[in-house]
């Protein structure tokens, strides 16, 4: 379970940006979430309550904005939304493409007091 760290990881930076605009409390943080990442919100959540107890973050609201697996064709230029893992192109038919979203973590935006 990696989650622990990852949460341990997005309080502090939370924390840093809250003592750099010398904010009372946290209010809201916005964490995009890729399909591929990996992590799963629900445990991050649990893990969130845990690790902002009795800091300026305490009680701030975890929004994931879910990022869903997409890929781009180098034949045809096309990007397209993965579906099942097919990282053939729906238009050409080739396989010569890479991922352009899906793994990501990271927090978009952190509303603060
Ligand atoms: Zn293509």
């Amino acid at each position: 379970m990696h989650e622990l760290g990852v949460t341990e990881s997005i309080a502090a930076i939370c924390l840093k940006h809250a003592q750099r605009n010398h904010a009372k409390r946290i209010v809201k943080v916005n964490v995009k979430l890729g399909d591929l990442a990996g992590i799963v919100d629900h445990y991050v959540s649990f893990y969130w309550d845990m690790v902002t107890k009795d800091t300026v973050a305490q009680g701030a609201e975890l929004n994931f904005i879910k990022v869903p697996v997409a890929a781009y064709c180098r034949k045809c230029d096309e990007e397209f939304a993965v579906e099942e893992f097919d990282l053939t192109c729906p238009k050409c038919g080739e396989a010569d493409t890479e991922l352009v979203s899906g793994r990501e973590f990271l927090v978009e935006s952190i509303e603060i007091e």
